[in-house]
């Protein structure tokens, strides 16, 4: 094949969608997806796992599956980035490339929060949702603590659909009068950077539940002998079951590759995602990106990466063509929160608006439980 090679590390949400809409656009350049594991795992099904909807199996796609439509895929841990050389290593293989995007997500740290690494289920993988689901079918009684630990954390819904969705598999069992829920987080209100409107209609839907709110509860350790975690100011917070996010980091990689700024994360230019090589794109979970009020940053969520992986391949498409360059990405995004009973919400708007975000929240429906369901199965189709 002639042309540009484009590599694209990572197979997660940014990496598929960049490396389908470069297959789209261009048809003579080389596209090259290097991924750790074999296969695509889809984080917006994974609130299914927990509450029995879902195996980890039914929500993962192989990767190579991506060469049916053209795209090379190769398996492989990326250790070494020269931004400067445009070369990557990944495993035992080295190799040059023209562009690169960089969609290698955010690496979960439970180990630097004292005693963590010890207790209680990280509900930020697929097999610790499947090891919640498990408890929440055996438990009896007692005080469920759901843990928020270190900001930023990937998809802000995420908790408070895991609260929703443990309240809910406990009223299917009978047992929701014998067990406490407690929430436990960082922010000052759900959703912070959505504004104060999305955090009201957050709590809105989980305070009905008797689900207890702790917010700005900054979380000191964890001490797994005697199943407390203990909060910054001296209060202790008891449990029986403990259901954690645990603290992101950017990857050592991307680190080491010297792309990180002070927050450590890669901080990118956040119309275009471009960094300051030129030809080196940062999307997703691994990027900082500045809103226009100079302090808050953009959440990271799927629906970011999408767009973000959407814009850069459009950019780079445009430099290999000779073209003029497409319109950057507007800060548009949206959520879905499942409450595990059959119902929905939705949120939507910009992210970019001045002085803040706009965001426009919709109340759980039937209706909006379908969406999200369709929106799985069009996800699949169209980029695995
Ligand atoms: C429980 C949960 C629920 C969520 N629900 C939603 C939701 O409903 N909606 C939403 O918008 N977002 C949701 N998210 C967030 C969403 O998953 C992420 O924001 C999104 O996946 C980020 O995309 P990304 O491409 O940056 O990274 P990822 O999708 O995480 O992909 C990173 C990829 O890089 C690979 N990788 C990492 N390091 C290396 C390495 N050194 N070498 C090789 N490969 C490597 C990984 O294997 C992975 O495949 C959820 C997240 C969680 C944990």
């Amino acid at each position: 094949m002639a042309g540009k090679k484009i590599v694209v590390l990572g197979g997660g949400i940014g990496g598929v969608v960049a490396a389908n809409k470069l297959r789209h656009l261009l048809k003579e350049d080389r596209i090259i997806v290097i991924d750790q594991s074999p296969v695509h795992s889809f984080t917006g099904s994974y609130v299914w796992i927990l509450n029995g909807k879902r195996t980890p199996a039914q929500v993962e796609r192989n990767l190579s599956r991506l060469s049916k439509k053209g795209i090379e895929f190769v398996q492989g841990h990326v250790s070494g980035i020269d931004p400067v050389a445009c070369r990557i290593w990944a495993d035992d293989i080295e190799v040059g490339y023209d562009y690169l995007v960089v969609s290698l997500g955010a690496d979960l740290d439970p180990e630097s929060i004292p005693g963590l690494c010890c207790t209680g289920i990280n509900i930020y993988t697929p097999d610790g949702l499947e090891r919640a689901h498990q408890e929440l079918l055996k438990f009896e009684g007692g005080r469920i603590v759901i843990a928020v630990c270190r900001r930023p954390h990937k998809c802000p819904a995420a908790p408070y659909e895991a609260a929703l969705i443990v309240d809910s598999v406990l009223r299917q069992r009978g047992v929701r009068g014998k067990a406490e829920i407690e929430m436990v987080t960082w922010e000052p209100a759900p959703m912070p950077v959505a504004g104060p409107a999305m955090g009201e209609a957050v709590l809105s839907m989980i305070k009905p539940k008797g689900i207890v709110y702790r917010n700005k509860a900054a979380i000191n350790s964890f001490d797994p002998d005697n199943n407390r975690l203990s909060l910054e100011g001296g209060k202790d917070v008891p449990y029986d079951l403990l259901l954690y996010v645990p603290p992101h980091k950017c990857a050592q990689v991307v680190r080491d590759a010297g792309l990180t700024g002070d927050g450590g994360w890669v901080p990118v230019d956040p119309g275009t995602l471009a960094t300051r090589h030129e030809n080196l794109f940062v999307i997703g979970d691994a990027a900082a990106v500045k809103l226009p009020d100079g302090k808050k940053m953009l959440p990271k969520a799927g629906v970011f990466a999408h767009k973000h992986a959407e814009t850069v391949a459009a950019e780079i498409a445009a430099r290999i063509e000779g073209k003029a360059a497409p319109a950057p990405y507007h800060g548009e995004g949206y959520c879905f929160i499942d409450t595990g009973a059959g119902t929905a919400g939705f949120a939507k708007g910009n992210f970019y608006a001045e002085p803040n975000p706009r965001i426009e929240a919709r109340s759980p429906s039937k209706l909006l439980h379908w969406g999200k369901l369709g929106f799985e199965k069009y996800w699949f189709w169209k980029y695995l």
